[in-house]
């Protein structure tokens, strides 16, 4: 039926409906063998396209993310996560921390798998559909700062705030300026409450003020990310380093984190004696 066809094809076009319009052709085929009923059919056609979209909109969340695919779950061994991490994985694996603007914190010496762990969880949310970013914390704040000189910053945090969570690794890791750590400072400020932060340290709390550079302003960033915050306590020894073989005894323990954390009271810790 050439003009059914035509007509169908204009108006699947029309309607913005490009997987239907595509395979409505085989499954009407394979509905007539099968002597499906319309409503079967229709069916079946409707969660082609339902499926299609979804795979569609996870790829582009992925590409959008700036995510590490490599860093997933699948070649994330948990087996090596301390007990009590590992449980609290498996509640923020349900996602259900984004709706309450919760933040994770992970903390632990190099190598202990951080970066891996919250890349493999933000992976993990957008296949549940949640829109995730990555980003380097020292690239961030650099971004942050060019935006403030360009008068574009309030722009560039409405953009950030429309991520669901913003994952951002190695806070710490390179000193920064004053003026750096003044709009990482806003960024947080402006996250709060209103979006999750997920992050990876290096530094526990206590070493906090060589980010912030002054105490208020460091226990006033501490306050708003421990508030509502779920902290993940890597204390372990080096991946890269066991993978290569080597003995992990004289590794940086002291920059753990037994200090970081009011872990489980992170609800309503205050840090002003930090
Ligand atoms: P950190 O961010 O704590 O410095 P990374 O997440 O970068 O550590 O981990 C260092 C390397 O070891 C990475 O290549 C990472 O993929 C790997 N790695 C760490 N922990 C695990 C793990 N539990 N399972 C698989 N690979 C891991
Ligand atoms: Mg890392």
């Amino acid at each position: 039926m050439p003009v059914v066809d035509e007509s169908l094809n204009r108006c699947l076009k029309e309607l913005l409906l490009p997987t239907v319009r595509r395979s409505y052709g085989e499954h009407a085929a394979s509905a007539r063998r099968e002597s499906l009923s319309y409503e079967q059919f229709l069916l079946e056609l409707m969660e082609h396209e339902r499926e299609t979209r979804r795979q569609n909109r996870i790829q582009r969340l992925l590409r959008e993310s700036k995510l590490p695919l490599e860093k997933s779950l699948q070649t994330f061994d948990r087996q090596r996560l301390p007990q009590r991490v590992d449980a609290t994985l498996s509640v923020l694996l349900d996602g259900s921390f984004l709706d309450r603007t919760e933040n994770v914190l992970a903390f632990g010496n190099p190598g202990s798998g951080k970066t891996h762990l919250l890349c493999a969880l933000g992976q993990h949310l957008i296949h549940r559909g949640r829109r995730v970013l990555f980003r380097p914390c020292s690239l961030l704040v650099q971004e942050l700062l060019v935006a403030k000189r360009d008068f574009t910053l309030p722009q560039v945090l409405k953009r950030l705030s429309r991520y669901e969570a913003l994952i951002l690794d190695d806070l710490g890791y390179v000193q920064q300026s004053r003026e750096e750590m003044e709009v990482l400072f806003t960024l947080l400020a402006d996250r709060y409450e209103r979006g999750s932060v997920m992050l990876t340290s290096n530094l526990p709390f206590s070493q906090w003020e060589q980010i912030f550079k002054d105490p208020m302003t460091t226990a006033a960033a501490i306050d708003r990310l421990v508030h509502h915050s779920l902290i993940l306590e890597l204390n372990l020894s080096s991946y890269r380093l066991e993978e290569a073989g080597q003995s992990t005894d004289d590794e940086g323990r002291e920059t753990t984190t037994t200090d970081t954390a009011p872990a489980s009271g992170a609800e309503t810790a205050s840090v002003s004696d930090r």
